[in-house]
């Protein structure tokens, strides 16, 4: 692709994109004067689809019309309300239906799993996760193990190599076959949620494998943003949350992903609610507990409607468009981004994410030099939404669903203006 530095050529691209349509489907913030914002933290929250108040409108006015009958009588049965969701969100993520449902929040879900795939021995009990891994996973995997009486100190830290910002794969396949004897768990951002790096999934998952040790994906900055083709990568189990790429608005439910070859293992120990046993006799009340088959199989209560109608509006717009067009828009706007940001003669800033697009989403991490935490502040005070991540770096993110080629030329002049 030759890119332009222009105005003109951005908005040519717009014309040419047959997904800027989509943009209008969405609410865009403003500030006081009534000018768009430069949104680019989809990565963070995504932005509200205009469809979302009318779905959720229906459950509201179902609840009013039906009270508890809407569980059988609503427009979209509210009993079955997670299963509307389940196909569209296997495309999203490479699965089959068996292995996907939508269900709690990102950290819970991935203490779920770890319920069930993190099985420490005497031996065998240490887990894996990147050193730049997200806050929440690090303080999940470490309470795991102290839970299990061992010790934080017992977290195996994947790391880049010394002067480098990004993770190399066979540094994991190192630590893997020199102490993989001791290895339980790897749990590792598909999508780094600081430096943007898409790691590929299905070496983690062989490398993984090769010593016996259970493979986890946490896959939030992944979902909605590349195709992680789950099913095929061989990974055990992934979760990601819907509030990011997947605009289901702040706080929504997550997603989880179990791998087919563990949907009929009734005999994997996990925790129990009316919601994971068998729906055919769940209202008979008095029946010894039947786990169900499939991703279905780690549900423990009824859930959220509201939140689950927002997740839907966004779903359901993701299969009009499909991920391979997204990826393809997505691919050609980050590149832009990138080629732009390239050309602004510099060295207050320097992008870490990978240059290679099968190595990245749509977000660039940008770093920037001593830390100037400034340069965000004035990018915010010219309308331009990004976010701060200690300690160096402005994570961008257009987005192929509402971001244009114009809002991405707009951004960097301005960033230039700035430097
Ligand atoms: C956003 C994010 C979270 C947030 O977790 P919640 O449980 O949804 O609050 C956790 N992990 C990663 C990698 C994230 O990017």
């Amino acid at each position: 692709m030759k890119y332009q530095n222009t105005l003109q050529f951005a908005q040519q691209q717009d014309k040419e994109d047959k997904l800027s349509y989509l943009r209008n489907r969405f609410h865009i913030p403003k500030d006081k004067k009534g000018n768009n914002w430069l949104y680019f933290t989809g990565n963070s929250l995504g932005l509200q689809p205009k469809a979302t108040k009318e779905y959720i409108q229906q459950e509201l006015d179902d609840w009013a019309n039906y009270g508890v009958e809407g569980h059988f009588e609503a427009k979209n049965p509210w009993m079955p309300y997670h299963e509307f969701l389940t196909g569209n969100m296997a495309k999203i993520v490479g699965a089959k239906p068996i292995e996907v449902v939508v269900m709690n929040t990102l950290t819970t879900n991935l203490h779920l799993l770890m319920v069930s795939f993190y099985r420490p021995t005497k031996t065998k009990y240490k887990i894996v996760i990147e050193s730049d891994a997200f806050p929440s996973d690090r303080y999940a995997v470490q309470s795991q193990l102290k839970f299990h009486g061992f010790s934080e100190e017992d977290v195996i830290e994947w790391k880049p190599r010394k002067g480098e910002e990004l993770l190399n794969i066979d540094d994991l396949e190192t630590i893997v076959s020199e102490q993989g004897d001791e290895i339980a768990l790897l749990l590792i951002g598909g999508v780094n949620y600081y430096t943007g790096q898409y790691l590929n999934l299905k070496r983690i998952a062989e490398i993984g494998h090769s010593k016996d040790c259970v493979v986890g994906i946490d896959l939030a900055h992944g979902a909605g943003n590349i195709s992680p083709e789950l099913h095929n990568s061989g990974v055990d189990f992934a979760a990601w949350c819907t509030y990011k790429y997947l605009n289901s608005g702040p706080g929504s439910l997550g997603g989880l992903f179990v791998h087919e070859k563990h949907a009929h293992n009734k005999d994997l120990p996990r925790f129990a609610g009316w919601w994971n046993h068998n729906k055919e006799t769940r209202f008979n009340m008095r029946q010894p507990f039947d786990v169900m088959a499939g991703a279905e199989g780690w549900q423990l209560s009824n859930p959220p409607i509201l939140s689950m109608a927002a997740i839907k509006a966004s779903l359901d717009m993701f299969d009009e468009v499909g991920m391979e067009a997204l990826r393809k828009k997505s691919e050609k706007l980050t590149g832009y981004f990138e080629f732009l940001i390239n050309q602004i003669d510099s060295d207050d800033i320097k992008i870490i994410t990978p240059s290679n697009p099968k190595e990245r989403g749509c977000q660039l991490s940008i770093q920037v030099k001593n830390a100037n935490k400034s340069l965000h502040k004035k990018l915010t005070e010219n309308n331009i939404i990004t976010d701060w991540r200690e300690p160096d770096v402005i994570r961008c993110a257009p987005v192929p669903m509402y971001n244009s080629f114009e809002d991405v030329y707009r951004m960097v002049s301005i960033l230039k203006g700035l430097l």
